[in-house]
């Protein structure tokens, strides 16, 4: 692969170095009383109730529509995209709250590590051997403004889930931001209309090595078009894409829970 490829067995989460460069703004986030971004309680990024609002790992593909019918691809989030969650998520992928990123790097390793139950992956290696990797995470393109801003949440939530397969399985584990969106945006496009598209709006900068598992990684899910388009241009690439996974899924039309997902008792 051309790609410069990460080992995450081990390491830091990302951005914490780059932590210590902050501008002025996240130094007034750090003098500032901040609360937690879903629940606004004092002191805290993210507090433990609204932290346990992702700790489930449930299969979302019926919720989409797009994914459901039976494709027989799986799909697992942490969490609804609803209330709390939402107002999160949408925190930490807009970059209006840069210490939402270490909480949120847990979030997705823990995620990582239930993951590692669902997956069938090969057996590690012999140790002290350049492992051969067992798994490749791939994270859904960003679009270029975000690229141009260095705000690559999928690819440092990728990273996180990575490292948490990793760390569960003993694997080596790759993470490789390989995918780039081209042709014009899907936003704001229906269902049908990003389906039509989904599959030209998706490239990829590397092959991927044969019979390699494939994890797609990506924030929300809604209509399943971008982790469709994902999944067939990593098919093409010559990878053996055993699933995806966001952080939260979008209930469908007219509910405010997923397939299966229990109402509650907090508003997350
Ligand atoms: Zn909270």
């Amino acid at each position: 692969m051309g790609e410069a490829k990460q080992h995450v067995a081990s390491g830091e989460p990302p951005g914490l170095a780059g932590l210590a460069a902050r501008t002025g703004a996240d130094l007034a986030d750090l003098i500032l009383p901040v609360g937690c971004a879903g629940c606004a309680e004092p002191g805290v990024p993210l507090c433990r109730t609204c932290r346990d609002c992702f700790s489930a790992l449930r299969r979302c593909e019926e919720d989409t529509v797009l994914l459901a019918g039976g494709t027989g691809f799986p799909t697992w989030t942490s969490s609804s995209y609803t209330g709390a969650v939402r107002h999160i998520v949408l925190a930490w992928k807009s970059g209006a709250r840069a210490d939402l990123a270490a909480p949120v790097y847990e979030l997705g390793r823990h995620a990582g590590r239930r993951l590692a139950e669902q997956l069938e992956l090969g057996h590690p290696t012999s140790p002290g051997a350049l492992a051969e990797p067992q798994l490749l995470v791939v994270p859904a393109p960003s679009g270029w403004r975000r690229r141009l801003a260095r705000r690559l949440v999928a690819a440092d939530l990728a990273r996180a889930v990575a490292h948490g397969v990793a760390e569960t399985t003993g694997s080596t584990v790759w993470a490789a931001d390989i995918l780039r969106r081209s042709g014009v945006s899907t936003h704001g496009l229906g269902a049908s209309a990003r389906a039509r598209s989904g599959r030209r709006s998706v490239r990829s900068r590397s092959t991927v090595p044969p019979g390699l598992p494939v994890l797609i990684v990506d924030d929300v899910v809604t209509t399943g078009a971008t982790i469709e388009a994902c999944r067939r241009r990593l098919r093409s690439c010559g990878g053996q894409v055993a699933g995806a996974y966001a952080l939260a899924a979008t209930p469908p039309p007219g509910r405010t829970t997923l397939e299966g997902e229990e109402a509650r008792v907090t508003e997350c």
